[in-house]
């Protein structure tokens, strides 16, 4: 079922929540891939019923960034919903979500905003402003939908970090569910964003997860300095490709450490062909 308002999503929902069922909701922003069915996958294992949100959010997009661009495949998101057993495909228009004329003034709507020690570093830094607006939406997802759990994947670390923080201190009666990073064979982190690059782009992108590898191996080898885990990047790194970041933080906090431990994350944001693409690896796994 394709459902495109709210108060439709509210009058679907109704029967489910009376009959004491678990809902589950993914939400995504569209042009479904394998990282994605994942998350569907695991709500399905734990719910009753699931709902996955499409919704290319415009306020999480900074004035440069591709909301315009953003891929969108709402058939096939939607036919590739119903083969995997989802329930309900939830895609609103942005005028549904925040009000006809949003995109003239959007200074007049109640933000939520995740704690600046969250949001200072890794991607928050570059996209100012941007997980604010994905607190935001996802507030209002979980408002709509109501549902007991919801999935999230840690392609999105810092993401799902900031969600988990929001939920504890805003009492939010849902239980956050991360799921792991699904690649592509050669490693690379399957993203929408995947469909901007050529074939060459594709293999000079799996620099990443070769970068991230090579630290965890480092790490278990017994290197534990962060600076010295950080460097060994270096070797990897050429001119196609433009390092954003190279971060290490513990999983949870996002604190800074100079020695790292199992709870470490290794962060990495590159430019590949003017596309952006993240990666991450916990070292202790
Ligand atoms: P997006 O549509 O990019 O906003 O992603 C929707 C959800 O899917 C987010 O929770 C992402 O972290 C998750 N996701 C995206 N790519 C992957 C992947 N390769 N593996 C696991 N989860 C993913």
């Amino acid at each position: 079922m394709l459902i495109k308002k709210i108060n439709e999503l509210r009058e679907y929902i109704r029967p489910y929540k009376a009959n004491n069922e678990t809902l589950g909701l993914v939400p995504t922003m569209g042009a479904l891939h394998n990282g994605h069915l994942s998350l569907i996958k695991a709500a399905k294992e734990k719910c009753d019923r699931v709902v996955v949100s499409v919704f290319v959010n415009p306020i999480q997009f900074g004035p440069n960034e591709d909301y315009n661009k953003y891929p969108r495949t709402l058939k096939a998101d939607y036919e590739l919903c119903m083969k995997n057993g989802v329930d309900a495909v939830f895609s609103p228009s942005p005028e549904e979500m925040y009000g006809a004329g949003f995109i003239l003034s959007n200074d007049n709507l109640t933000y939520v905003c995740p704690p600046y020690n969250f949001t200072d570093k890794l991607c928050g830094k570059s996209r100012v402003g941007h997980f604010d607006g994905v607190c935001t939406v996802v507030n209002k997802l979980f408002n709509i939908v109501q549902p007991d759990f919801a999935f999230f994947g840690e392609k999105d670390a810092q993401q799902l970090i900031i969600i988990k923080k929001m939920v504890k201190d805003l009492n939010i009666p849902i239980e956050i569910i991360g799921c792991p990073i699904v690649r592509e064979t050669g490693g690379l982190a399957l993203s929408s964003r995947n469909k901007y690059l050529s074939e060459n782009g594709k293999k000079e992108a799996l620099l990443l997860s070769k970068i991230l590898q090579n630290i965890k191996k480092c790490y278990k080898q017994g290197i534990i300095n962060v600076d010295l885990l950080k460097e060994t990047a270096f070797s990897f790194l050429n001119n196609n490709v433009e390092l954003e970041y190279l971060e290490i933080y513990d999983s949870d906090t996002l604190e800074e450490k100079q020695e790292a431990d199992d709870n470490s994350r290794a962060f990495i944001a590159c430019r590949v062909e003017g596309v952006r693409l993240i990666d991450n690896i916990k070292l202790g796994e």
